[in-house]
Formats: C-alpha cells, structure tokens, sequence
C-alpha cells in the first residue's frame, strides 16, 4: 500500500490521479487532499476517498469545508504553510505534485526534505529553482519520478540504462491549436480559442502554455534538471499528432522512443506505482487508426517563447525563475483577456531585462526574483491596450 499525499487534487492532473487511485484500491490509499479555493469538489473528494487530512489553502473557504465534513473523520487545515506540514507527516509515502505554478516549490521542498518519494506534475518547481532541487534530492536519496508526459517518456527510456551514455533528448510538441499560424493571425486570437487544444484536455494556464511554445521552453529546462544534462542536450520537434512522448538519443546513435494514445492518467499511473508497471483499461493505440505520423521544426519566430525560454535556460541563475513568475503573470492576463497573445512573449522579455541577474541563487533570492519580476510584469499588463486599466 502506497500512501498519497495529492497536492492539488482539485485540478486536472489531481483529479486524473484520483481516477488512477479509485481503480487501484489495493495499491492505493489517499492520505491527504488539497486544494487552494475550489471547496465543492474537495469536499466530495474528502467524502469519496476520507483522506487523513485535506487543506484548503484559500483561508476564506476553510469554514465552508470544515462544516460541510465535520460528520467524518477528516482533518481540515488552512493555509499554505499546512502544505508544508502536512507532506511531512509519517503517514506519507509519496507525495504528488500536482499544484499550479511557482505555489508548489515551497510544499515539494518540505516533501523532499522530510525523505517522501515524488511524483512531480508541477514543472515550474524545476524551471524556477532546478538546481536547488535536484541537490537537496541527491542529499536526501529522493527519486523525483516525473508525472509530465514527455518526462515520463524519457524516464521510461532511460530505465536500465546509464544517463552518461545519453547523447541528447528529443522532447516532441504538439504544436498546440495555432500550429503553422503567423503573426497576422496569432495577434488576434483570443484566450477562447487558444484553450482548445488539439490532443490534451489540461489546466487553463498549461493549455495557454501549450498554445505559445512556452509549455515547451519550461519542458526543456525541467529536462536539463531532471536528467542533469547539459542545455544543448536537449531538442525539440514538433510532431502534431502526440503519439511519441518523446526520445532519447544514445552515444551509439540508437533512438527509444515511448508511444502510446495522449492521456495523462498513463504518466501519472506510471509515477505513482513506479517502479511497477500496473495494468488498466485505458485506450490503446491502434496502427489501424493512425497512418501517419510526422515531425517538423518549431517555428521559434513566430512563438518566440519557446526561443525565450532557451535564453533563459543558458543565462542560468534566476533567470528561469523570472520567465516563468512573468509568464505566470500575463498568462493569468491573456485569459482574462487583459493582454494579447503575442503581446506575452514582448512582457516576458522585458521583464526579464528588468530584474537584475543572480548567478547563483539561494531559495530567497528565487522567492524575491519571483515577486519582483510579478510587479514588472504586472506593470506591462497594465500598458497593454487590452487591459482595462
Ligand atoms: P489546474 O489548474 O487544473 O489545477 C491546479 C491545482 O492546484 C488545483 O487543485 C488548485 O486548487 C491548486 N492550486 C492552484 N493554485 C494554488 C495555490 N496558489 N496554492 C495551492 N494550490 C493551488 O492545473 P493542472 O493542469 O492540473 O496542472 C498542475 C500542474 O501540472 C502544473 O504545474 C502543470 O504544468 C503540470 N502539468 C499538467 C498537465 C495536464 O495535463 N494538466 C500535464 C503536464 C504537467
Ligand atoms: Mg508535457
């Protein structure tokens, strides 16, 4: 029996876990549940599953869970600082990533530090704070075993093999919905129409992401960490219909590759049971179905993100941590229809010219690199011609 402490069990990537834990119950057993404001579902989930412990990290909605399950034996707690505690609790085998954004790097370290084995979804704790990451990992005999598809794909590719023998990585992209779009076209294309992608059902701010190439630019540098590889290791090509979860390159030219129908329950099954491979009844690929499948060059001109978040990764120190606090921000913007699409990538840039560079970083110099390049980022927003300010 594996213990679970699902941090962020209300959204997409959470509740898919509960599916994969609900179909498992003699693997399985969730110790804690958390969710930042979204009450409804943590209480039905808290009823489904009676959790040890849930948190609801928005203070504001604590008594509206408290009362709702105070007939079962469920502790409730409030505010982020319980993330932390609770990760660290004895019940607690393993612990899921599966917060949105720069909110989840606090409770991961706790987790790491308190000994837990990870399942990781969250990838901005690796964008913003990698190095520090994987360290205190190492110190701490911890496997961070990655819930994010093509870092499953490549985990998976490297079982029984040597990470010094890598040659490269190839993490494929889908391209998004606005594949093959210019300029001319992507200057008008609303927050509507970018969340329809076109082969994954994910989190609003991930599917932006997926939609700009900036899903990719956070992916290469959470490879970089994960895999301690050197940043021209790691390549991107687009291959639109997502069968290949990505590859990896050996010194002997030799190609692995892990395929199979785009769902994300696969990755986060694979994270939770690891090191077993567990069955379940999920679709199947079929050849019958698909008869073509194809790879082209990212267009890093038109979805410039992509080429930022490079800049990011080979200027090193904080410099990833303030690309993602400045996407976080005009993400956020975009979908309340407050900045442009193309306008993120400028607000991004300009962010990152603004915050001054630490080359080696300690945990406070992230967490106020982060807030700084907030407030630049945020100020941006504001000039947009979009925004009603
Ligand atoms: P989501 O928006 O659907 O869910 C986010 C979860 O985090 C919710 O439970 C929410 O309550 C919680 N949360 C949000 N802000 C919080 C805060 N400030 N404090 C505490 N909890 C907070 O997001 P998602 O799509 O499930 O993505 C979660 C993470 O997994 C992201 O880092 C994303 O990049 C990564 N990921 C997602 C997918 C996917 O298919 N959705 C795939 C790969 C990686
Ligand atoms: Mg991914």
């Amino acid at each position: 029996m594996k213990r679970l402490a699902i941090l962020g069990s209300t959204g997409s990537i959470g509740t898919q876990a509960l599916e994969v834990v609900a179909a498992h119950p003699e693997l399985f057993e969730v110790e804690v549940l958390t969710a930042h404001s979204n009450a409804d579902l943590l209480i039905k989930q808290a009823r489904r599953f009676t959790p040890n412990a849930v948190v609801i990290t928005d203070e504001s909605k604590y008594e509206t869970v408290r009362s709702a399950i105070k007939d079962i034996p469920v502790k409730v707690f409030t505010g982020a600082s319980a993330l932390n505690d609770l990760v660290q609790w004895d019940t607690v085998d393993m612990v899921l990533g599966a917060i949105l954004g720069f909110a989840g790097l606090s409770s991961i370290l706790s987790a790491i530090d308190a000994g837990k084995q990870i399942a990781l979804a969250n990838k901005e704790t690796l964008v913003v704070a990698g190095e520090l990451v994987m360290q205190r990992a190492t110190q701490k005999k911890v496997h961070i075993i990655p819930v994010d598809s093509e870092h499953s794909a490549i985990f998976q590719c490297l079982v029984g093999e040597n990470l010094d023998k890598i040659e490269k990585i190839i993490l494929t992209a889908s391209g998004g919905p606005f594949l093959g779009r210019k300029q001319n076209f992507l200057v008008n294309v609303k927050a509507s129409h970018a969340l329809q992608h076109p082969n994954w059902n994910m989190g609003a701010k991930i599917s932006i992401d997926s939609a700009t190439l900036m899903n990719k630019g956070l992916e290469i540098i959470e490879a970089k960490w994960l895999f301690g590889l050197e940043n021209n290791q790691v390549e991107v090509v687009i291959h639109p219909q997502s069968i290949i979860h990505s590859m990896v390159q050996f010194v002997d030219g030799s190609i692995k590759a892990q395929m199979g129908v785009p769902d994300m329950k696969l990755p986060i099954q694979y994270a939770l049971a690891f090191p077993h491979r567990i069955n379940n009844n999920f679709k199947r690929f079929s050849f019958k179905e698909v008869s073509k499948l194809s790879f082209e060059e990212p267009d890093m001109k038109t979805f410039r993100n992509l080429a930022l978040a490079r800049e990011a990764l080979n200027l090193g120190g904080n410099a990833p941590c303030i690309l993602n606090a400045a996407n976080e921000v005009v993400v956020h913007a975009f979908l309340q229809n407050k900045a442009g699409f193309l306008e993120m990538s400028d607000m991004i840039e300009k962010t990152m010219a603004k915050v001054a560079p630490i080359a080696q970083p300690t945990l406070e110099d992230y967490l106020q690199s982060d807030r700084e390049a907030r407030i630049y980022a945020a100020e941006f927003v504001k000039k947009s011609q979009l925004s009603i300010y």
